[in-house]
């Protein structure tokens, strides 16, 4: 007996023991008792197997929880719409509303008369005084979501005439002609990858149109020897144009000339304009339908829109964000750089006086796969050893910065100024 207990597997902790530890108590805060409690049994069964010993059982059987995902990060890489990072951040007006909508809300009663009122109803009226120039609008889950709701709707079993050059993938190997074809329509493409005539269009436009879809190629740029047919001149076909202008740009913003926005493409004579509420507008993951009455009402009225629909959160994030478009995202697009070149050198001086080999570098920002390829955004970086990157993308919060030439490149333009302190503490633990 005197052997048994000095035998180490019995000192193995219990259950209860283990679960009342602060670190298991705010797993199980997180990722519920079940898990948690799995994991603690399944440390104490290496234990009495003799694989690890008892005093490793808790941090075996934290090591062995998933981080809960998604985690908030800080986007210090300079792509300021980043797929990876979930694209658009919200700004504080947008999360206020998603919390006051996370719980019984009005999102489809009219509280002064107590009956039922239209669904997202002020988001959506803030999308139409957004652009006067759309007659009407609809949202849906996404920009993906947009489309094909407009292909099913108008063109199922027709014809949907596109540009060569316009037939893209949208990102993770999505292409925008496998989507349209997946809703019964036809793909008729005209023109070459470079150059497509308003000549081409007209050849293929007959009794089978659908519409003429225009694509903006929001992640690629074509130069040289090229030719695309305005909206302008695809609005005189006489079959209803559909644009994509993929960025969710409402109205034209002088940083970026070359991005389409709604309110022009209507203006030039677009029936239908689709786009990303979480790209350029700074909003949630939506899609925006904008344009003609009775267009918008028949894809209002398709059965497929109940599957599109978006959640209240959604709703409660769009309507704040069209409100007060003060957005992160517009913060990191115009931020200025000199005051981009002072935080970073701040930020220098303060991991210096630590002993941390940071410097400044200027650096150069992008928009990101949500739009305006090949614009280039001056911006100003904190330059540590690459060594820091693995430590900073496993700290908390996890800090993502961007490799160049095998060092580490801080770009402070989509780091929101109030999240400094914080940028710092997280360098100097990764130092440490
Ligand atoms: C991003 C994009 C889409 C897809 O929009 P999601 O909101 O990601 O579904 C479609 N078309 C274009 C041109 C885009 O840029």
């Amino acid at each position: 007996m005197g052997e048994a207990v000095a035998d180490p597997r019995r000192r193995v902790p219990r259950t209860d023991t283990l679960l009342a530890d602060p670190g298991l108590v705010a797993a199980v805060a997180t990722l519920g008792r079940d898990r948690v409690k799995a994991a603690v049994v399944a440390a104490q069964g290496r234990a009495r197997r003799g694989e690890i010993t008892p005093d490793e059982v808790r941090d075996t059987a934290l090591a062995a929880l998933p981080a809960p995902t998604p985690r908030a990060v800080l986007n210090a890489t300079g792509v300021v719409l980043h797929t990876n990072l979930g694209r658009a951040a919200l700004s504080d007006a947008a999360v206020e509303a998603v919390v006051a909508a996370a719980g019984h809300t009005d999102v489809e009663l009219d509280l002064r008369t107590g009956r039922r009122a239209r669904r997202g109803r002020d988001a959506l009226d803030a999308l139409a005084a957004a652009v006067p120039d759309a007659a009407a609008v609809h949202v849906v889950n996404n920009g993906a979501a947009a489309l094909v709701l407009a292909a099913t709707a108008l063109a199922a079993g027709r014809e949907i005439v596109v540009s060569r050059g316009e037939l893209v993938e949208i990102g993770d190997g999505f292409r925008l002609p496998d989507l349209l074809e997946s809703t019964g329509a036809r793909l008729r493409e005209v023109g070459t990858t470079n150059r497509t005539t308003l000549a081409d269009y007209a050849r293929a436009v007959g009794p089978d149109t659908g519409f003429v879809l225009k694509v903006h190629p929001s992640n690629f740029v074509v130069t040289g020897f090229t030719s695309a047919v305005p909206v302008r001149e695809l609005a005189t076909l006489g079959v209803p144009v559909v644009v994509d202008i993929g960025s969710g740009l409402l109205a034209p913003d002088p940083l970026l000339p070359d991005e389409p926005d709604a309110a022009g493409a209507l203006r030039a004579g677009a029936t239908l304009v689709t786009a990303s509420g979480d790209k350029l507008l700074g909003g949630p993951q939506a899609g925006l339908l904008l344009g003609d009455a009775d267009l918008v009402e028949r894809l209002r009225r398709h059965p497929l829109t109940r599957a599109l629909r978006v959640d209240k959160l959604t709703l409660a994030a769009l309507a704040a964000t069209l409100h007060r478009p003060g957005t992160p995202t517009r913060a990191a697009l115009h931020a200025d750089p000199a005051a981009l070149r002072e935080r970073a050198e701040r930020l220098r001086d303060a991991l210096g006086a630590h002993g941390c080999p940071a410097e400044v570098v200027p650096s150069v920002a992008v928009v990101g796969g949500g739009g305006a390829p090949g614009v280039e955004l001056d911006s100003w970086a904190v330059r540590l050893p690459g060594s820091y990157a693995g430590p900073l993308r496993l700290g908390s919060p996890p800090v993502l910065g961007r490799i160049l030439r095998g060092r580490l490149l801080l770009d402070l333009r989509c780091v929101p100024a109030a999240a400094d302190d914080t940028l710092r503490a997280a360098v100097l633990r990764a130092a440490g």
